[in-house]
């Protein structure tokens, strides 16, 4: 990822899609590669990949864009319409939608969860109703870890006719991935979170819903004519790519997914698969920690949240670090789901592709030494 940026950046940099010389052809079509290493890799067309400086940039583009369509629009919203999310949900694919409902006039729900640590789909029929235009969820949770029952919550949202938006952050970097068998109408992620570049992300869209959707951001390279009065704006995905966009972060991204595939998705979400059962169940083992979801029966990917009695995640991370061991403490921008399980700040360990055996039992002696230090 490194290399291919860095070259990109000393050998072919020039702004893309404006350039009449030859090295601004060069960089547009590096760049054009790119969305399709990206498309490719969720089994989606090229057209239908918009370039977002990240996964929440991502998710406010959708739901401005759905703010901004006109009376008479599918994506038009109103008194009268919901728009349903999860209590699971990371801030990003959550405030975008309480804000559109708020400016629109619509009413904002959720899917609860239920005391396991899973989503409560015996709740389902009660919130994603007729009146339901628009249900949000993430595929795997970033506190939890789990995956999101998708095709329970995605018949839900077909029976009553709304589209469907799926946060991919914690799942495109982790699980083979593809938009047709996912039956979604939306879906969105970060490069950073899959050893790519910060400063860019994927927003995915049905071509047929991209085509009707209104542009979020205007301004250079998203459209045909202008005149002083008006303009007529580009199809996707250069409708929703106004201005400069992050040319060598694009190329850095779809390095990254070169780099994952060639591993393959399927080796790394069963690696992942192994090494997060493993830590939830020798965290869970000791008597003092509480794995959050530990139980919920859900398929997991590789993260472990945990409570140690007694003991604020802070003071775990600290020792953690002093060992070397990077966790995240707090809420994880997931307070509402922190809130349902009643603490206000967890330890989170992550363990990826280069994670190893050995750093698992290092995390594991760390968390113990925390309990016998503090407790
Ligand atoms: N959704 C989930 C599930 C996440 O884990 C994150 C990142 O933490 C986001 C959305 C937001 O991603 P970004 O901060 O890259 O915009």
């Amino acid at each position: 990822m490194l290399d291919a940026e860095r070259e990109f950046l000393e050998t072919e940099n020039a702004a893309v899609h404006r350039g009449a010389h030859k090295l601004a052809a060069f960089a547009t079509e590096r760049f054009e590669d790119a969305r399709e290493t990206v498309a490719s890799f969720i089994g989606a067309a090229t057209d239908e990949v918009v370039w977002t400086p990240g996964a929440t940039a991502a998710a406010n583009l959708l739901a401005y864009a759905m703010g901004n369509a006109r009376a008479g629009s599918r994506f038009a919203l109103g008194p009268g319409d919901e728009i349903v999310a999860t209590e699971a949900e990371h801030h990003a694919n959550l405030i975008p939608w309480q804000e559109l409902a708020a400016r629109t006039g619509a009413t904002f729900r959720y899917v609860p969860l239920d005391d396991r640590g899973a989503l409560d789909l015996s709740r389902l029929d009660e919130v994603v109703t007729p009146r339901t235009r628009v249900l949000a969820f993430a595929h795997v949770s970033n506190v939890l870890g789990t995956v999101a029952p998708v095709a329970e919550l995605v018949a839900a949202a077909r029976r009553v006719g709304a589209l469907v938006v799926l946060d991919a952050c914690q799942s495109a970097p982790h699980l083979p991935m593809d938009v047709t068998s996912l039956d979604v109408d939306f879906l969105f992620f970060s490069a950073h979170k899959m050893l790519g570049p910060t400063g860019v992300g994927v927003l995915w869209g049905r071509r047929e819903l991209l085509a009707d959707l209104p542009p979020f951001l205007t301004g250079g390279s998203m459209i045909t004519t202008v005149t002083m009065e008006r303009a007529e704006f580009l199809a996707p995905p250069q409708r929703f790519e106004a201005g400069t966009q992050p040319v060598s972060q694009a190329i850095g991204l779809a390095a990254a997914i070169g780099y994952l595939s060639a591993i393959g998705m399927d080796r790394i979400a069963a690696r992942e698969r192994e090494l997060g059962t493993e830590m939830v169940e020798r965290l869970s083992a000791i008597d003092q920690v509480t794995v959050l979801g530990s139980d919920s029966g859900a398929p997991r990917t590789g993260i472990a949240s945990f409570v140690v009695d007694g003991i604020h995640a802070h003071d775990v991370g600290q020792l953690l670090d002093d060992r070397g061991i990077a966790v995240r403490v707090g809420h994880h921008c997931a307070q509402p789901l922190h809130r349902r399980y009643g603490v206000t700040a967890t330890t989170r360990a992550s363990a990826y592709l280069y994670t190893t055996r050995d750093e698992i039992d290092r995390l594991v002696d760390g968390v113990r030494d925390a309990v016998a230090f503090f407790g």
